[in-house]
């Protein structure tokens, strides 16, 4: 059985970047009808924070990626890392270093100053007695050779031995290194494939030979590519790294957020939408892309849109209603926002551009542009005077507009500008006739006599 799992250490709110290393272990195990775990690396105890551990969870509900089983916390686990690390020193694996810090950051200078490569001198691997004072364990490195494996998306991978150092396994303090726990970790919790980002393809090579010495069968690695941003930086906060909580803020549907980090380095055909519950029949974290990908927001709005105009009229408007709240208008304008829906939601990217361009039907009163030029009064008044005396019923506002324009002489494009901006407020908008007809001759009237009042 495949069993993945994601493994974040809580020092920070998790971003968009993370989430896709969750989403791509979630669908691989879903894939293989395999299980997906989750384990909190919080052995650091300072950079740990009990709301970086709420935000994990917290992120992982929202977006419905269910994990399997009881969550696993690192620190809870030091005993059994002692336990294996005193057993890789039992078994002339591994060995007590007696250096200080002061030892080893003057070795290290030395090594600068001399222009070699800053590593432990391993000074105390023979030595052939216990001494007094406290000692770290490390880890006695294989020093020829070189360890090869396949990473299921960056492909063969090597490094020399000599290249490795005896790295520490057990601080002097009992706590593991990150490097050693997550080894111990994986094996226990029977991990058959770690997949994670790029920045931790250095660490595969040193965790492989712990594996080696504790004789345990390693998994399969998968290292994803970074995402970078459109202009080839680093992602940072300010150009997307925004966390799934500060999208959805911004109007982001989560199926849509998704898709799009899917997409952010495996594609199945051309297909650009794909739900959660296809892909989950056909992810293979093979296909996925060993270059970097590049997150582009218009791409992410574009894919939004299409989940937004995707959606019925009213599951917009109860995703509006919780994206804002219900009472930002009267149960009639919700009725007027859900009849004018098709109109809105084939112009809107997100759910906040959706919920302004709503206002036209939600709100009654005070929604109206003064008017100031003289011609485009008269014509108001002359589509006023229209409106009194043969109004538009339910359903002909676009004939009944014809009509207008024929009997005044006026084309569209003399009365609609204006008559846009009185009606919405904006230059933009669904088409005039559906405004009309959605909103009634009633508001209609009520506005454009707002509009124009005030200087008549
Ligand atoms: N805890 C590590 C991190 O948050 C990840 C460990 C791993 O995936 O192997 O970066
Ligand atoms: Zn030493």
């Amino acid at each position: 059985m495949i069993i993945t799992r994601f493994a974040p250490s809580p020092t920070g709110t998790l971003h968009i970047g993370s989430v896709r290393t969750i989403l791509f272990n979630w669908l691989y195990a879903k894939a293989n009808n395999g299980k997906f775990l989750l384990r909190i690396e919080d052995t650091d105890k300072e950079r740990s924070k009990p709301e970086f551990v709420e935000n994990i969870f917290i992120t992982l509900n929202n977006l419905g990626l269910d994990y399997d089983d009881e969550v696993v916390y690192q620190s809870q686990r030091e005993k059994r890392h002692q336990e294996v690390a005193y057993k890789l020193l039992k078994d002339g694996r591994a060995y007590k270093c007696y250096c200080t810090e002061k030892e080893l950051s003057d070795e290290r200078d030395f090594a600068r100053a001399h222009n070699q490569t800053p590593t432990y001198s391993r000074k105390c691997r023979n030595l052939t007695e216990d001494r007094d004072g406290p000692f770290t364990i490390r880890l006695k490195t294989e020093l020829t050779g070189a360890l090869h494996f396949k990473d299921l998306i960056q492909g063969d991978c090597s490094v020399k031995n000599e290249h490795m150092d005896d790295m520490i396994l057990l601080r002097s303090n009992g706590v593991p290194t990150y490097m050693f726990a997550v080894v111990i970790d994986d094996y226990d919790m029977n991990i058959t494939t770690v997949i994670r980002g790029t920045e931790h393809l250095n660490n595969a090579y040193r965790q492989l030979q712990i594996y080696k010495a504790c004789e345990f069968t390693p998994p399969d690695f998968a290292h994803v590519s970074l995402i970078h941003a459109e202009d080839g930086t680093k992602l940072s906060k300010r150009n997307g790294a925004k966390s799934v909580e500060e999208y959805q803020k911004e109007g982001f549907l989560k199926e849509a957020i998704l898709n799009y980090l899917l997409r952010l380095g495996w594609s199945y055909g051309e297909n650009e939408i794909i739900s959660m519950q296809d892909c989950c029949k056909i992810f293979d974290i093979k296909n996925v892309r060993s270059s970097s990908a590049r997150f582009s927001l218009d791409k992410m709005l574009n894919i939004n849109s299409i989940y937004i105009r995707n959606l019925s009229n009213l599951d917009l408007v109860e995703k509006l209603q919780t994206f804002d709240n219900k009472n930002r208008y009267s149960k009639e304008g919700w009725k007027r926002v859900e009849l004018g829906m098709d109109g809105l939601k084939s112009r809107s990217r997100t759910l906040s551009e959706l919920l302004l361009m709503s206002d036209i039907y939600g709100y009654e009163d005070n929604y109206y542009e003064k008017i100031m030029e003289t011609t485009d009064i008269k014509n108001i008044e002359k589509f006023i005077d229209e409106t009194l005396t043969n109004p538009w019923n339910t359903n002909n506002a676009e004939i009944w507009l014809k009509n207008f324009l024929e009997k005044t002489n006026l084309k569209l494009k003399n009365i609609a500008p204006a008559l846009r901006l009185a009606i919405t407020k904006s230059k933009v908008s669904p088409c005039l006739f559906e405004i009309l007809q959605n909103l009634g001759p009633d508001l209609v009237l009520k506005r454009l006599k707002n509009a124009i009042t005030t200087i008549l």
